[in-house]
């Protein structure tokens, strides 16, 4: 029989799953018609051993990474077997992730991204949870993230796309800018700067060694936005360090003259 591809919420409204704690992936996988093991495994993250035919599939996940992690994998896995059936699927460090790897990449690996970031974070559960925070920032992430059971970047990306203000995560290692994404709504002339302005917490966090910002900050937008008159617009900033070489900041518009026309 031909196997039609389900989206992540089909599959969960299917299985009657309508809560964070109940959305089990071995349980998921396993009625999907799909095994999950876990084991050491060399020169890639996790991979998909399928049987297209029988319906039946083999998802091997590094059990030395992270547990986050190996569940983002396991979600990523399950997207594949979902959407990519019958094709044997190595995935690496790069091909699997809630952040920048969802933006670059090979079409397969972004669709499988997106697939687990809709199967662990379903827009259908985190929409009414986040009505009852009044302001997106890092305190309604750390805790979404800890409901979600997901990591905090995935989840800030996840609320950026979901728009629940117009806003923009940023990533930046020691050496510069490495990726952001920004709700549609955001104007696209608004591209944050190479380099970390000494004047932004990220700098601080990063560089000094600075703690997590506890609260939002209110600074002019041209520290994180070389566009002219962002020297007289404010914006709201709170960062936080991922690793050593790696630090998220949330960027949050405070002026509609951010907005896209
Ligand atoms: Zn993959």
């Amino acid at each position: 029989m031909m196997h039609r591809p389900q989206s992540a919420e089909d599959i969960l409204r299917g299985l009657a799953i309508c809560s964070p704690e109940e959305i089990d992936l071995e349980e998921i996988a396993f009625c999907q018609g799909a095994k999950v093991k876990y084991r050491e495994l060399d020169g890639c993250e996790a991979y998909l051993l399928a049987d297209a035919t029988l319906g039946r599939a083999i998802i091997s996940i590094d059990e030395r990474a992270n547990p986050l992690r190996q569940r983002f994998s396991l979600a990523h896995e399950i997207g594949h077997w979902e959407r990519h059936r019958g094709q044997l699927l190595v995935c690496s460090k790069e091909d699997i992730g809630g952040s920048g790897s969802r933006k670059n990449g090979v079409s397969r690996e972004k669709a499988a991204n997106q697939f687990a970031a809709e199967l662990l974070m379903p827009e259908f559960m985190l929409k009414p949870i986040l009505r009852d925070y009044r302001r997106f920032n890092m305190h309604a992430v750390r805790q979404l993230a800890s409901t979600f059971n997901t990591s905090k970047t995935a989840m800030a990306y996840r609320l950026v796309e979901m728009e629940k203000e117009p806003c923009i995560l940023a990533a930046y290692s020691k050496s510069g800018y490495v990726w952001h994404i920004s709700s549609k709504s955001i104007g696209h002339q608004w591209w944050p700067r190479r380099f970390l302005d000494p004047q932004s917490n990220a700098y601080s966090i990063l560089f000094n060694g600075s703690r997590d910002d506890a609260t939002m900050s209110d600074l002019d937008a041209d520290t994180w936005f070389d566009v002219p008159g962002a020297d007289r617009l404010e914006i709201g900033e709170q960062s936080f360090r991922v690793h050593d070489d790696l630090v998220m900041a949330l960027l949050v518009a405070r002026s509609e003259r951010m907005l896209a026309d």
